[in-house]
Formats: C-alpha cells, structure tokens, sequence
C-alpha cells in the first residue's frame, strides 16, 4: 500500500471539486498536465506516496489518480468516507450508519465507482467548526464500524483545529485504538495544549496545512514542531500541504506540492531540525500508519 522507501505526504488532494458549494472556480482542482508535472517534481525529491483526502462527494476521480500513478510512478493512496456536515449528500441522514458503514467497507474491499482502484484509508471524515452534529457524529460511527471490519486507519478533517480531543473520544467510544487515528489540521491555530493531549491519548496529529500562511504562519508552525520536538513527540507527527485550489498549484502562482521540501523543510533544518527528525515525520510515520 506504501513506498516505505519514500517521503509520503499525509493529507492532499489531487482531483477535488467543492466548487459547487463555494461558488468559486477555484475549488476544481483537475488540471491534469499542471499536477502531473508537480507529482514529477515531488518523485525527483524524493516523495513516493500521496495520501489522497477527497472521498466521493468531494469530487474525487478514480481514473484521474490511476492515469497520474501510470504517468508519474508516484503512489496514491485513496479514501472512502464522508467529509463534513456542510458537504454531506442528502442520504448521510436517511441511511442508516451500518448501511453507511458497508459503503465504506465496499469501497475498500471492491473498489471505488466500479475502478479497480481500492481506497485504503477512511477519510477525510470531519468535524464542524467547534461542535460534533449529530449527522457528524453518525458518520464517525460508520468510520467506526468500517474500520473494525477492513483494518484500515482514519484521518479525519477538523474545522480550523477544533474539536480533536473530542473526535478522539468519540473514536474511542466506538473501541477504536486511537494509535490507529490521526488528526487532521492540528497546524491552523496555536494549538500545542491540544496536541499534547492528543498524542499522549495515543494518536498521530497532522501539520498538514503547511503553506498556508495566509490562515496561520508556518514560523509558528515551526515553533510548534519545536516543543514536539523537545518533548521526544515527533515519532506522532506527520506533515502535508491540503492542496485543494487551482491557484495553489505553482503554474497558476502559488506554493505547489513542491513548497513543503523546497522552502519548509529548508527552513525547519535552518531552525535546528536534524534530517533524521524530517525523515521520522514524511518517512518513518505515514510508512507504519498507513502501512
Ligand atoms: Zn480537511
């Protein structure tokens, strides 16, 4: 499922289109050519595996990640799950969670939309902006169950990094060892209270909107990672961009996938980061998780 001998990152997507729901073109992120040039440079640096996050009513595209693995060597992994409350299809609430469940469970033991392409992660399964909805709550459930039945690990979305302990204790009450979950989106608020808590409850925490400078500097991420760091933590730490926008890709002028090794990794080492440490958080991490 992995190239352990590779940089992975651990929360991106490829092909998604929240356009729709935005009213913004922007959000369809499909230009083949531009991503297939960007996933060349991330394999002569040394990446080998894409988490995918966008799971079906998100726009995912399971021939677009199958032409990219074929053109470009690198490995993506996809996803099955439901995003969060706002973009739920109607049926999130008709159905009943076991039927929601065997979707998942059929998307990675079947294949996704009748491809061959087989989702290895449940995911990205989110959380509003400070609260659980219930409808939220429900698909945690389903996760839940997809999980016990399949084996494969959760990553879950949370909305400007609120509500991660509370996802983990909803996980746990559903019996799901939390060593087996990370949390998406730790990285958008100063946030080292929570993450301590999280880690020392068992689970991965992700720094996964790096770039994003605009929402949160990447200084303070660094500062973060720093008391990680000092704390012994950083075997619990994975790092990616959640790339999701046209204009995020380095043709259309901004950072590219390319960013998190050309200019954060660079600034990480000039901040007294060892490469083993870098290697731990984009090799050793994502290789066992999602192994
Ligand atoms: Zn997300």
């Amino acid at each position: 499922m992995i190239d352990s001998t590779g940089y992975t990152y651990a929360h991106e997507h490829l092909h998604i289109d929240l356009s729709g729901f935005k009213g913004d073109i922007d959000c369809r992120l499909d230009q083949y050519a531009l991503i297939c040039d960007e996933m060349r440079t991330l394999m002569n640096l040394g990446v080998r595996n894409i988490i995918e996050m966008t799971n079906r009513y998100m726009g995912r595209n399971p021939q677009f990640m199958q032409d990219l693995m074929r053109d470009t060597g690198i490995n993506v992994v996809a996803c099955t799950g439901y995003y969060q409350h706002d973009f739920y299809p109607e049926h999130v609430a008709t159905r009943s969670v076991k039927a929601l469940a065997q979707e998942m469970i059929d998307e990675i033991e079947k294949g996704i939309e009748g491809s061959e392409l087989k989702a290895g992660i449940i995911a990205e399964i989110g959380s509003s902006k400070g609260t659980i909805t219930d409808l939220e709550k429900k698909v945690f459930n389903a996760a839940a169950i997809a999980h016990h039945e399949t084996g494969r690990p959760l990553s879950t979305h949370t909305s400007f990094s609120t509500m991660g302990l509370e996802q983990l204790a909803l996980l746990s009450g559903f019996g799901v060892d939390l060593s087996r979950v990370v949390i998406g989106h730790c990285d958008l608020k100063d946030n080292l209270d929570d993450i301590l808590r999280m880690i020392d409850l068992g689970a991965y925490v992700q720094f996964d909107t790096i770039g994003k400078n605009n929402y949160y500097p990447d200084a303070k991420r660094i500062d973060m990672l720093h008391a990680l760091r000092d704390r012994g933590l950083l075997h619990r730490v994975m790092l990616s961009m959640d790339i999701t926008r046209r204009s995020h890709l380095k043709a259309n002028g901004g950072n590219g996938y390319s960013y998190l090794l050309t200019t954060f990794v660079p600034l990480l080492r000039q901040s007294g980061f060892s490469q083993a440490d870098v290697d731990v958080m984009l090799r050793d991490n994502p290789s066992q998780f999602f192994q």
